[in-house]
Order: structure tokens, then sequence, then C-alpha cells
């Protein structure tokens, strides 16, 4: 076992998060590494002098101290306002595509009449006086 990973297991060791097999792996080590054994018992002095400090005590009004000076947030949540502009869009699309139907009938009724009554339309479509009829006189 290198040393950086002996250092690694230390610090497990010491939360309680290394498992039996490495446990072991790291105490083979320690026998035969000084500098990792000093490192170990470092670290176990600073952990008994840390849970030696005296439990601060914070007053009753510093919780709600933090609460009040907390950020408030928007009412609507990000999903709502999500949900709501998918809506906004569905609706546009829907009301597109009937404007859309809407006009291609318009302009099929359009096209009805101008090859049903070919002069006429054209009449209508250059306003009272038509190219056709400036040409003929
Ligand atoms: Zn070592």
């Amino acid at each position: 076992m290198r040393c950086k990973t002996a250092e690694r297991y230390i610090s497990l060791q010491q939360d309680n998060e290394l498992n039996a097999k490495r446990n072991q792996a790291l105490c083979r080590h320690l026998q035969n590494c000084a500098s990792c054994t000093s490192i170990q018992s470092c670290n176990l002095a600073l952990q008994t002098s840390l849970k030696e400090l005296p439990q601060a005590e914070y007053p009753q009004w510093l919780h709600h101290r933090i609460l009040d000076n907390l950020p408030r947030q928007k009412k609507q949540s990000w999903a709502g306002g999500r949900a709501l502009s998918y809506a906004t869009a569905s609706l546009a699309i829907i009301f597109g595509l009937l404007a859309g139907t809407l006009v291609g009938i318009k302009g099929y009724e359009g096209d009805e009449l101008a090859t049903q009554n070919e002069t006429e339309y054209s009449y209508i479509s250059f306003g009272e006086q038509s190219l056709m009829e400036a040409y003929d006189d």
C-alpha cells in the first residue's frame, strides 16, 4: 500500500467508513511506516480535542433572523412557469393552424372565382381601370 492510500484510509477509519479488509491492510502498513503512524496519531489527537470543545449555545433569535434574511422565492415555481409557457405555445400553434386553414379556404374560393369568370376577376384585381382596359383604348 502506498502512503497516499494509507492517509486516505486513515481518514475513512476515523469516520468509521473503512471496511474490515481495508482496515487490515492499513494496520499492516502502519506496522512498517512511521510517518503514516504519526499522521494517524495526529489525526486522532485533533479529533479528540475537537470533541472536547464546548458546544456553543446560540441565542434563540438567531434562527429566526437567518430565516428572515433569506431571499424570498417568487410564488410561481420554475416548473409552473414552464407549464404556462407550454400552454401559451400550444394555443399559438392551434391558432396559427386555424388561421392558416381559414386563409387557405378564402384563397381557394378566390381561385374558383378566377377560373369561373376570369375577365371579371382581373378587373377586380386591377381596380377600376385594369391594364387590359388601358391597352384596349
Ligand atoms: Zn506510509
